[in-house]
């Protein structure tokens, strides 16, 4: 019984040692959206492609679609922005792709393969010059800080649907 007991302490453990990692894990994942833009154009399928090929791991993937009210969440810190209305519009418009994606240097490794915001000033052979057709409508997102990764991670998905 007393066996029991300590094998039951283990597991809680590495629980917790898991979950902690998973926490904590700031710098190592950057959360991407797959933009309604992109979707409606069939580049899913390339931009997995381009994202598996630069090394980043699925940790976890989702096809949904956001509701105004998740949109205007998600992009809170631009609400004071000309284009945030128009923003909010776009990003509920149609399905999206969602990912958390796993790399050392994960959020500055993704930002250059998805290159600027603006496809018109992004570098040749990154995502958004590819696959974007306006500043707006830039194809995908990736997110700007580890601090924020980890937010827009749990944003999107909880614990059970990262593997
Ligand atoms: P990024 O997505 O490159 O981090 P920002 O955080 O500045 O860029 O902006 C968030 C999103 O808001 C952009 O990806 C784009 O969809 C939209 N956006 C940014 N600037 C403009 C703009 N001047 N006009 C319209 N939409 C914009």
């Amino acid at each position: 019984m007393f066996s029991g007991f300590k094998n039951s302490c283990r597991r809680i453990h590495i629980f917790a040692a898991d979950f902690k990692k998973q926490a904590f894990m700031a710098g190592d994942i950057t959360l991407t959206m797959i933009k309604p833009d992109a979707v409606k154009k069939n580049f899913i399928g390339p931009i997995l492609k381009m994202i598996n090929e630069a090394g980043f791991r699925i940790v976890a993937m989702k096809y949904t679609k956001l509701s105004k009210e998740k949109a205007g969440e998600f992009y809170a810190v631009h609400r004071e922005r000309p284009f945030y209305g128009e923003l909010v519009d776009f990003m509920s418009s149609g399905p999206i792709v969602a990912a958390i994606l796993e790399k050392e240097n994960a959020v500055d490794d993704f930002r250059k393969l998805i290159g600027a915001t603006d496809p018109s000033k992004a570098e040749e052979g990154t995502i958004r010059k590819l696959y974007a057709a306006s500043i707006g409508e830039n194809a995908v997102h990736g997110s700007d800080s580890d601090e924020n990764a980890v937010i827009e991670g749990d944003f999107h998905f909880s614990k059970l649907e990262r593997f």
